[in-house]
């Protein structure tokens, strides 16, 4: 006993510092008492509940929040987004919003105030990151370091709003990961079999201890903001389950670890919101969400040192930006960081990725920078000697959000696509032919040609089957026997009864020998008004398994648009209207 105990005390992580508050300049009166000295309002991002894969309740959930400080908590359940978001609501004295986790082809996705989809959401990440625009939600792209592949989020050009930079969940199976190899593996073990001793006596820092995050992602980060303004945050991604089986589904090997307290111990969002939370759910979920998509957050691990206060700003002859805005470029730029990061702490600022100048350690100071338009941002690290070499952080005590010193015009845009010049129809505006219809043995499709406004219009008709069974699809199928080159896009003018998504699906031939049959896609919304759409060859991406990783356009035999599970509930039926169809180049 007495030995486990000496083990116990011996490597113990470190207690996290308890720090006095630095006050904000100006002080605002009347955040209090739900904002922190420095003006923010600390919150967790990124937790799951009982609906989904987590342990507890909301309510449950809460009242942990409640314990551990925190002002608010957004919910992230998983599903497809069409299920109704609860309203803001005040549960044990701390705001919960609710949002949801897709599983995308390219990741998970977190959508934030926005309202229920008339349709899943999910297929690919593209499409699911315009669909959460369309809605006018916010989406943060969730633990893209995570060791598992379906789960990490791979698509990086597509405009998401924000990424998690730091994922808890993730956080310590990257850790076991990088511990590597066999032995490694053994000595992760060992190491988490010793978390799981100290957990009941520090724990919060005890998975501080254990958390790691993907190296690269500054870097990814750095690349994208220099474009465009991606929020970074992290996810707290708390499910209070330990799965030591594998297999996320069975909850037989999983602990009730780490807890949700704990986990709201070891970081926090602070989030700067524009004026006084009021106690008003509605009206303070709308405050909270503005600074959110704005930026106006740091993230901070409580677990190292708490309460943090910390405050950036960039000023030139135009004015003050901070964290999360842009500041026009006109004259030197003065950056300032204050903060009461303890001594021993290292603050470094950053610009895009590179460590601007000497590394400090002052509370309070001033950088100038030139005129030219970069990204800024800050951390601050626990660089001191804290109880040993295990101490040397990996995460950030510390991350701001970006300072964007950009030209008045703005943000770059992609260049336009030259127009078409040859176009060869493929409906003729009078009669269905060339045009069939594909389903499984259990769904319905019908093509047709109807009469519409100024003449015939093709008109598909589609019925899903319900229940579970898979492969359910209704597809309109006009066959190239000549392949599609040398024509390099599509374009439709098309409608559909109600909001939707149908994929545009080139399919090699049946002579095709190992690659018979395969195809790529690109999906495109469609709603009750008439659009005319092109669809861009070169944007479509393979389904499932194919030989080359573009389609070989001389034996692509169908053009398909397909309706299936994806985006479509088992059970729906609908209809579709093409006036125009044309293969052009
Ligand atoms: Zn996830
Ligand atoms: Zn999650």
């Amino acid at each position: 006993m007495a030995a486990v105990a000496v083990l116990i005390g011996v490597t113990l992580p470190p207690r996290r510092l308890a720090l006095s508050p630095r006050q904000s300049s100006p002080p605002q009166p009347g955040t209090e008492p739900a904002a922190a000295p420095d003006g923010t309002i600390p919150g967790a991002i990124h937790v799951h509940t009982n609906r989904s894969d987590g342990l507890s309740s909301p309510d449950e959930i809460a009242a942990a929040a409640s314990r551990a400080g925190l002002t608010f908590v957004v919910f992230t359940d998983h599903g497809d987004g069409t299920r109704r978001p609860d309203p803001p609501a005040y549960r044990a004295g701390v705001l919960c919003l609710d949002g949801v986790e897709i599983s995308t082809n390219g990741g998970h996705y977190i959508a934030l105030d926005m309202p229920a989809s008339p349709y899943p959401l999910g297929g690919e990440a593209r499409d699911v990151v315009e669909d959460v625009r369309r809605l006018g939600g916010f989406g943060i792209a969730a633990h893209p370091d995570s060791p598992k592949l379906q789960l990490r989020w791979r698509e990086w050009t597509a405009p998401f709003d924000a990424m998690e930079f730091l994922n808890l969940d993730s956080g310590w199976r990257l850790w076991a990961e990088q511990a590597g190899g066999a032995a490694g593996k053994w000595r992760a073990r060992r190491h988490l079999a010793a978390a799981l001793f100290h957990y009941p006596f520090r724990s919060a820092e005890t998975i501080a201890g254990l958390i790691r995050s993907g190296e690269g992602l500054p870097y990814q980060w750095a690349a994208l903001a220099a474009r465009r303004r991606v929020v970074v945050l992290a996810g707290v991604d708390a499910h209070a389950r330990l799965d030591l089986g594998g297999d996320p589904a069975d909850s037989r090997y999983a602990l009730p670890l780490p807890g949700y307290e704990s986990s709201f111990r070891v970081l926090s969002i602070r989030v700067r919101p524009d004026s006084a939370l009021s106690g008003n759910a509605a009206a303070d979920g709308a405050i909270l969400m503005r600074a959110i998509r704005a930026g106006h957050l740091y993230t901070a691990v409580d677990a190292v040192a708490t309460p943090p206060s910390f405050e950036f700003t960039a000023t030139n002859d135009r004015g003050t930006a901070r964290e999360g805005d842009q500041l026009d470029a006109g004259g030197p730029v003065t950056l300032r960081v204050r903060s009461n990061a303890p001594p021993g702490f290292t603050t470094t600022v950053w610009k895009g990725s590179d460590a601007l100048g000497p590394e400090r350690h002052e509370q309070d100071f001033t950088v100038q920078v030139p005129a030219n338009p970069a990204v800024y941002s800050v951390d601050i690290r626990a660089t001191g000697s804290r109880g040993g070499a295990s101490t040397v952080p990996s995460v950030p005590w510390i991350r701001s959000n970006a300072i964007y010193v950009r030209n008045p015009e703005g943000e770059g845009r992609l260049p336009a696509r030259a127009p078409a010049t040859v176009s060869t129809p493929i409906f003729d505006g009078r009669t269905a032919t060339g045009w069939r219809a594909e389903h499984d043995p259990t769904s319905l499709a019908v093509v047709e040609a109807a009469p519409g406004f100024g003449g015939a219009e093709l008109r598909f008709r589609y019925g899903l089957a319900g229940g579970t069974s898979p492969g359910r699809v209704a597809a309109l199928a006009f066959d190239t026997p000549g392949g599609t080159a040398p024509n390099d896009r599509l374009t439709l003018t098309i409608r559909a009864e109600r909001p939707m998504r149908i994929a545009l699906q080139l399919r090699m031939g049946d002579d095709q020998g190992e690659a018979s049959g395969e195809r790529w896609q690109r999906s495109l919304y469609v709603d009750t008004s008439e659009q005319e759409r092109t669809i861009h060859f070169d944007e479509l991406m393979p389904v499932g398994e194919t030989h080359t990783f573009r389609p070989v356009f001389p034996a692509i035999r169908s053009v398909l648009l397909v309706v299936d599970a994806t985006n479509t509930k088992p059970g729906d039926s609908g209809r579709v209207w093409i006036k125009k169809a044309a293969l052009q180049r």
